[in-house]
């Protein structure tokens, strides 16, 4: 089956997303803070996840220095083995900044099985409706993942739309 895509906008967020794709959104959901997920017929996932910006901007004033803070985290972590980390360069406009980037690490927790992850994500500050917002989806880098690159663009297609919603 051909596969079309359709645009899906709700709180101001848009992205163009498969129209086989079946959503929930958690019930607490609501403009300022909340949870929605994807799910495809080939059993991947993707999240967006949203909240008050404020406490970010306290210790991470930037986009970039909410990630570079979230992977030293993780680097600091005695049960991630290892972390590689790529970004792309952020994209600022006056009221977004977003980055898209992606990691895969091998975590072990004590008395369990070593896991190996992907994150796919775009994070974004919106100063504009003072919300943070990231975007993701998870891989295991050792399995085919045939949505991957559809999910992909789909993640390169969200982004904020409260400034041109607000503005007409
Ligand atoms: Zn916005």
């Amino acid at each position: 089956m051909l596969v079309n895509f359709l645009r899906f906008a709700l709180y101001d967020f848009e992205m163009q997303v498969p129209n086989d794709w079946k959503l929930s959104i958690d019930r607490k959901s609501q403009y300022g803070a909340g949870i929605i997920s994807f799910s495809t017929p080939k059993g991947s996932t993707l999240d967006i996840i949203w909240e008050n910006l404020e406490k970010h901007r306290t210790k991470s004033p930037t986009v970039e220095d909410f990630l570079n803070n979230y992977i030293e985290e993780m680097k600091k972590n005695k049960n991630v083995k290892s972390i590689d980390f790529t970004k792309e360069a952020p994209i600022k406009t006056e009221e977004h900044e977003s980055i898209p980037h992606e990691f895969t690490y091998v975590y072990k927790q004590p008395f369990s099985k070593t896991v190996s992850m992907r994150i796919v994500s775009k994070c974004l500050y919106c100063l504009h409706s003072n919300r943070f917002i990231i975007v993701y989806s998870r891989f295991d880098p050792k399995k085919e993942n045939p949505d991957e690159p559809i999910i992909r663009d789909v993640i390169k297609s969200f982004d904020c739309y409260c400034t041109k919603n607000t503005k007409p």
